[in-house]
């Protein structure tokens, strides 16, 4: 159709003229790709680009990064969040190298089946990386079209999917699907943004029909979602001999992989002090007596808060044993300090570790 052609013309001469220098936007390597699509999953792009350059240095090509331990990986994503990414970058690229022979799977499909690979991450690399003419649809790209076309149905369900693939396949530009998919996300990510789109700025104004009714603040709609629940968890953090105690999560499940202190969520009725002498009878079967409220951290994962008491507590008797983790180990602090820690944990450390003092001096 006339209208798409222009459209894909005005999107992609406004990005290649406008767009951010990026630089895994420099290059069709799919290893620099994939690395930096998987960080941009749920990272925005300046908090992101550090990490990115941090962990391609780290890890150069896909070999490096599958020989190397997993505990370094999760390291080197410190601070990043959400550690499954580091998880699934580490498999996927074991399983690039054991079972493709290091050479990177160049369709959208074949993408899609390593692991942490979503449908739009795939389509992402397979059209930025190989040029495959596949639209890439993450939720700036669903907004940007939700406005093009004033589609005012709540976006969350099957019926708007189909439109936003069916929509998304016909606007792709062909011969240029990669620039294409990254033009609509920069137009989402700089222009088109949730609050108060800059329409003034905006490359493809003159067909959008939510700036032409005035309808683009309004959109798009979702299904209200129920409010993420809150949890309130004690942490027990238990010193001996300059050494504190710590284990690490099983690998498979949330923050797998991570080193903490021992703790658990308070039960509804519980004291915080209660919840801590049962968390460590429970979890390392230990008997501890809670003594100062040391920090209280608020924390956000995408379906639920959590409010974290840290105390310091004291072992008065029992030997620590590994009951909910995989591993438990007395780290002094210069261990501490180079263990994978879930964001919390290293809030709480930083919070309270003066450089050349004890935790709790
Ligand atoms: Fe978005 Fe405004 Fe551009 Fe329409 S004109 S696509 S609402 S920025």
């Amino acid at each position: 159709m006339r209208r798409y052609r222009e459209f894909r013309e005005k999107l992609l001469a406004w990005f290649r003229a406008e767009a951010r220098n990026l630089p895994w936007r420099q290059t069709s390597n799919p290893y620099h790709v994939w690395v930096s699509e998987v960080i941009l999953q749920q990272t925005r792009v300046d908090q992101g680009l550090p990490y990115y350059e941090r962990f391609i240095a780290r890890f150069p090509d896909v070999q490096s990064l599958a020989s190397a331990p997993l505990e370094e990986v999760l390291k080197t994503w410190e601070g990043l969040g959400y550690y499954s990414r580091a998880r699934n970058l580490h498999r996927a690229a074991r399983l690039v190298v054991e079972a493709h022979q290091g050479v990177f799977p160049r369709t959208a499909a074949e993408l899609a089946l390593l692991p942490g690979i979503g449908p739009y991450s795939a389509a992402a690399i397979a059209s930025i990386a190989f040029g495959e003419p596949v639209p890439a649809i993450d939720g700036n790209v669903r907004r940007v079209i939700a406005r093009l076309f004033n589609y005012d149905q709540p976006i969350n369900t099957r019926q708007a999917e189909a439109f936003f693939r069916e929509t998304a396949k016909s606007l792709l530009s062909p011969s240029h699907p990669g620039d294409f998919n990254q033009a609509m996300m920069e137009l989402g990510a700089r222009i088109c943004v949730p609050r108060k789109p800059s329409c003034h700025l905006c490359p493809v104004a003159a067909g959008c029909l939510a700036r032409i009714r005035g309808t683009a603040d309004t959109l798009p709609r979702k299904n209200a979602r129920p409010e993420s629940p809150h949890h309130h968890v004690v942490v027990a953090v238990i010193e001996e001999n300059g050494a504190y105690l710590v284990g690490r999560r099983p690998e498979k499940g949330l923050l797998g992989g991570l080193w903490e202190f021992p703790g658990g969520k308070v039960q509804p009725g519980e004291s915080l002090e209660n919840a801590l002498v049962r968390e460590c009878r429970e979890e390392l079967e230990i008997e501890a007596r809670p003594e100062t409220l040391l920090a209280t951290i608020d924390h956000a994962y995408t379906h639920f808060r959590v409010t974290l008491y840290f105390y310091r507590a004291r072992r008065i008797a029992g030997t620590p044993v590994p009951r909910a983790h995989d591993a438990l180990l007395w780290a002094d602090r210069d261990t501490l300090r180079n263990l994978p820690m879930p964001k919390a944990n290293l809030k709480f450390l930083r919070m309270l570790q003066p450089p050349e003092t004890s935790l709790f001096s």
